[in-house]
Parts: C-alpha cells; sequence; structure tokens
C-alpha cells in the first residue's frame, strides 16, 4: 500500500483526484494540497468555454490532442452529468482576416442573426456544439463525487509547498512547517510548476510562461436569451442564463502579473456591443477578474517524471476540457 500527494486543486489537481476515485486506485492515502492565499488558481477565473473551436483531426498532433480533449469531456458530461456544465452553442465570428478564418471554419455563413441575437451588421459566423462551466460548482462537484468512490483515505490541506527532497520516498516541507513524506508526489500547480526547474529536465519547465487574462463579469442581468457564447475577432461575450451572469473578455497580456488592462477590457466591451444588438449593460458594474495561464513551449501539454515526482501542466486555454484525457493517460502509464 502507498500514499500519493497532489498538488494543486484546481481543474487539473480535482480531475486527477476524481480519476483516480473513478478507476479505484488502490493507494492507502491521497493528500490534495493546495494554497489559494499563496498561488491563486487560474481554474477559480476562466472564463471557461470548453468548444473544438473548429479542430478537425490531422492537422497537427496537438489539433488532434485538443479535439480528442474534447470528445473525452464531452463524453465524461454525457455519462457522469457533473454539475456546473451546460451544453450551449458556440458561436465563432470574424470580421477581419476572414480567408484564415475560414479555412477554419468553412462551413459558416454570413448572417444578422444568432439564433435569437441580432447582430448589428452581416457577420461570417460559423455555429459548434460547446458546454459552458461555472468553475465553482464543477470543482466542487469533483471534490465530492470524488469522495464518494474514493478508496483510499483522503487528506486535504491548504498548505504552501516550499521544497521537494528527492528520495526514493519524495518529502515535501510546507510553508506551515510540515514535513510530509510520500511514495508519489504528482505536481498540478498551473503556472506555479515553473518555479520547480530543479526537480526536471530544464527543457519544458524552463520555456514554460505565465499569461495572463481578464475579464469583466456582470451578474444579475435580465436579458430572456438561452446561454450562448460569441466569439468574434477573438473577443468573447458569453452569457449564462441559469446565474444570470454575463461575461466579457478575455485579454491576453504579454506581463507575469495579475493587474488587468483595463483599457484593453474596455475595448473589448466596445467592439462585441457595436457588433451585436444587445443591450449592453452599465459597464461600471462589472466585475473584473484576472487569472494566470500557463502557455508552455509550443502551447503543448506535458507529462513530466523523475523518482517518483510527477509534473502535469501547459493547460493554457485549454484547462476546462483536457483534464480527463489527461489525467486518465497519466493515471494508465504511472499511477
Ligand atoms: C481569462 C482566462 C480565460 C480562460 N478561458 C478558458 C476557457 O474558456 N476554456 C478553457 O478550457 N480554459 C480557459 N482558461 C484556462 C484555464 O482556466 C486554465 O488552463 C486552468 O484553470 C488551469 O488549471 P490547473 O488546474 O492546471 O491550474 P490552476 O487552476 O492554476 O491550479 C493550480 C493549483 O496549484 C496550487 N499550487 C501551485 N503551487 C503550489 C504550491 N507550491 N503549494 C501548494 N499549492 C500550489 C494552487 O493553489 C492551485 O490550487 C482561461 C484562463 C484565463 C486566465
Amino acid at each position: 500500500m502507498t500514499n500519493l500527494a497532489i498538488i494543486g486543486s484546481g481543474f487539473l489537481g480535482r480531475t486527477l483526484l476524481y480519476t483516480l476515485a473513478k478507476e479505484q486506485k488502490p493507494y492507502e492515502k491521497i493528500t490534495l494540497i493546495s494554497s489559494e492565499t499563496f498561488a491563486a488558481p487560474c481554474s477559480l477565473n476562466s472564463t471557461a468555454i470548453v468548444a473544438p473551436r473548429g479542430l478537425t483531426q490531422g492537422h497537427s498532433p496537438l489539433g488532434d490532442y485538443l479535439l480528442q480533449g474534447f470528445l473525452d469531456f464531452k463524453t465524461h458530461v454525457e455519462k457522469n452529468v457533473p454539475s456546473g456544465i451546460w451544453n450551449i452553442t458556440q458561436f465563432n465570428g470574424a470580421t477581419s482576416g476572414l480567408d484564415n478564418f475560414r479555412r477554419r471554419y468553412p462551413a459558416g455563413d454570413f448572417t444578422q442573426r444568432l439564433g435569437n441575437i441580432p447582430l448589428k451588421k452581416d457577420i461570417y459566423f460559423r455555429a459548434e456544439e460547446a458546454f459552458m462551466l461555472d468553475p465553482k460548482i464543477y470543482l466542487n462537484w469533483l471534490m465530492d463525487e470524488s469522495q464518494k468512490n474514493l478508496k483510499s483515505e483522503l487528506e486535504v490541506l491548504s498548505d504552501f509547498v516550499t521544497e521537494v527532497i528527492e528520495e526514493d520516498r519524495p518529502v515535501i516541507k510546507t510553508q506551515n512547517g510540515r514535513t510530509l513524506q510520500f511514495d508519489k508526489v504528482v505536481f498540478a500547480g498551473g503556472n506555479y510548476n515553473r518555479f520547480w526547474m530543479n526537480l526536471m529536465p530544464k527543457s519544458v519547465l524552463e520555456s514554460s510562461k505565465p499569461v495572463p487574462g481578464s475579464y469583466l463579469v456582470f451578474y444579475q442581468l435580465d436579458w430572456d436569451l438561452p446561454s450562448f457564447s460569441i466569439t468574434l475577432d477573438g473577443d468573447n461575450l458569453i452569457w449564462n442564463k441559469e446565474l444570470r451572469r454575463l461575461i466579457i473578455g478575455a485579454t491576453t497580456e504579454s506581463v507575469s502579473h495579475a493587474l488587468p488592462d483595463t483599457n484593453e477590457l474596455k475595448e473589448i466591451f466596445t467592439r462585441l456591443f457595436d457588433a451585436i444588438d444587445l443591450t449592453p449593460p452599465d459597464y461600471s458594474k462589472g466585475i473584473i477578474k484576472t487569472g494566470i495561464r500557463e502557455k508552455a513551449r509550443k502551447r503543448e501539454p506535458y507529462t513530466l517524471g523523475r523518482n517518483n515526482i510527477f509534473f502535469l501542466g501547459g493547460m493554457y486555454k485549454n484547462g476546462c476540457s483536457l483534464p480527463i484525457k489527461m489525467t486518465s493517460d497519466f493515471s494508465r502509464q504511472y499511477l
């Protein structure tokens, strides 16, 4: 019998726990460690749409992987009916760079209406099947389901890992003075993985970059429309009917801190409501959220391992969909 630590409680860490529970892995004890204070989870600050984004099989290994991630996530939603996930239509449109856009979305059309959403001008759009998440509800569901199915004892620690000592059984030290020893340690630390370069071959973690993104959230809107998501020239407008919540964003910033680019947010808001014929909410009521994504080398998600210490990451813009595929591949191979 063995014990395992998962460091990280975002989509990836919790999905790993969920996968282990589903597979009934016979660990004696699993310890889930995370620190919202010292390592803010990107998962709680995500616009959280899962869509194929025009991907089709056979163009690149990464494209195939992302597409398979989408299909596995879809199967997960259909089979396990998680809370905090809704089926929606994702409308992808462009007003510039149309030649490239049409190569990705060949079956689109010029239109002045997306279902019952009026547009102010004719725009090329392509609709696709998608899922909308509420990160908090879904993360709670992953935790509850894991607890129901786990064969192992589960320990959940709110603490920050400050040191890892490589031994046959790796030792972890934490900010609250804990010294813990495990048979296996898995980091699912998002943007914070890259600080552990001493533990892994430098090539992957060294080239991993933080990419902050900010968006606006408006609550209690009274739009009488079903839930949907529109991406127009890279800007997103996401309406959740159930939560009466509108999201506008998101920026993609080349800095390494979490301060939002408020000018860019205002521009996104203006651009979207110049094209979409819906009554805009009062801009001043928008709440700004920022998350920091981890963009790995060539945007490729990674699984690294040495001496019973593993790193999973590089989710970048696919952190909602990929964990189901990634953690089941990883669990089969290493756990
Ligand atoms: C604005 C924005 C919009 C996005 N939109 C989408 C979208 O529409 N669809 C999509 O699929 N993805 C989207 N993403 C990306 C997605 O949110 C991320 O890829 C995903 O949240 C990453 O999840 P994660 O579990 O890998 O990392 P995180 O959620 O960042 O979790 C990392 C965890 O590790 C813990 N941790 C790290 N280091 C330590 C340590 N030393 N000690 C203890 N704990 C530690 C943290 O506390 C945290 O719990 C978006 C991201 C942003 C910012």
